[in-house]
C-alpha cells in the first residue's frame, strides 16, 4: 500500500465514523492541533500511523468511547487522562465544582472529601483552585484511583490525599468542612446504560440499584458523622432525583436545602449545610 494522505484516511474513516470524532483520533495519533490536518492535508502518513489510526476508526465504529480511545478529556480548566476504570467527566459536573468552589473561602485551610473521585477531575480541579485546602479523594476501585493518582501528578498537585475506600469506610473519626460526590445514580433498568458511552463505562460507576438512588441514600444517611458543624454536602444526581435528595437531605438535619440546574436547565446536584443537632 502506497503511503496515504491526510486528507485520503480521513475520507476513509468518514465512511465509518462522525468527521469531528475522526479529526480528534488522527490529531491525538499525529500529536498535532486541530488545523494541524486542514493546513497539511496533503501530508503523507507512514504505515505505522495509517494503521493506528484505522484500527481506532475500527473502535469507534464499534461504539468505543472517543475519550477511552483518546485516553483524556476536558473537564474544567485542565484535561484528565481517562481509562475504562473510570467514568467520562461530563461538562454538567462541572456545575459541583463552581458551587463547592463558591462555598470554600480561597483564604484559609478547608478540608474537603470527595466521594467516589474516578479520574480525580472534581478533586484535583477544586484542590487547584483552593490551594489552601486539603481535599481527601475516595474511590473503591483500585483502578480508579491510580488513574487519579497519574493526574494528581500530572497537574501537579499537591494538596489532594487518595484512599481506596467503600464511601466513608477508612475515614474513621475524620470531619470535613465539605463533601462533594458524583456518585452512581443511574437505576439499574434505565434504558440509557445500554447506549451511547454509557455501554463501555464501568457499571461500579453509574449505576445504583433499583432506583439509582442507593448510594445516594446511603451517603447522605452517613455524611453528618463526617461533617464539622456547619459542614456542607454537594451531590449530583439523576434528572427526576431532586426532590428525593432534598427530603433525605431534610431527614438528615440538614438546611439550606437546594437543588441546582444544569446548562440544559436540569436539575443536577442538590445540597445542604448541617445543623447537627445540639
Ligand atoms: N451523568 C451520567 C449520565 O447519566 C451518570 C453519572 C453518574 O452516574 N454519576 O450519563
Amino acid at each position: 500500500m502506497s503511503a496515504l494522505t491526510i486528507e485520503q484516511v480521513l475520507l476513509q474513516a468518514y465512511q465509518h465514523i462522525d468527521k469531528i470524532d475522526a479529526h480528534l483520533l488522527l490529531q491525538h495519533i499525529l500529536a498535532v492541533n486541530p488545523t494541524f490536518l486542514l493546513t497539511h492535508s496533503d501530508q503523507t502518513l507512514t504505515t505505522a500511523q495509517t494503521n493506528r489510526f484505522l484500527h481506532c476508526v475500527l473502535q469507534r465504529s464499534t461504539g468505543i468511547p472517543i475519550a477511552y480511545l483518546i485516553g483524556q478529556r476536558e473537564f474544567y480548566d485542565n484535561v484528565f487522562k481517562v481509562s475504562d476504570a473510570v467514568l467520562i467527566p461530563r461538562p454538567e459536573t462541572e456545575l459541583l465544582v463552581d458551587l463547592a468552589l463558591n462555598l470554600i473561602p480561597a483564604d484559609r485551610a478547608c478540608r474537603i472529601l470527595d466521594l467516589g473521585t474516578g479520574s480525580g477531575a472534581i478533586a484535583i480541579t477544586i484542590a487547584k483552585h483552593r490551594t489552601l485546602s486539603q481535599v481527601t479523594a475516595v474511590d473503591l476501585s483500585a483502578d480508579a484511583i491510580s488513574i487519579a493518582d497519574w493526574n494528581t501528578k500530572n497537574l501537579q498537585v499537591s494538596n489532594v490525599r487518595l484512599v481506596i475506600g467503600n464511601w466513608f469506610s477508612e475515614l474513621s473519626n475524620e470531619k470535613f468542612d465539605l463533601i462533594v460526590t458524583n456518585p452512581p445514580y443511574v437505576a439499574e433498568s434505565d434504558p440509557h446504560l445500554q447506549q451511547g458511552d454509557l455501554r463501555f463505562e464501568p457499571k461500579l460507576a453509574l449505576s445504583a440499584g433499583h432506583s439509582g438512588m442507593n448510594c445516594i441514600n446511603h451517603i447522605i444517611q452517613a455524611a453528618p458523622q463526617y461533617l464539622e458543624k456547619s459542614g456542607w454536602l454537594l451531590l449530583e444526581h439523576g434528572y427526576d432525583q431532586a426532590n428525593k435528595c432534598k427530603q433525605l437531605l431534610k431527614r438528615g438535619n440538614f438546611t439550606k436545602i437546594c437543588s441546582y440546574p444544569d446548562l440544559a436547565g436540569i436539575m443536577r446536584v442538590s445540597g445542604g449545610q448541617f445543623s447537627a443537632s445540639s
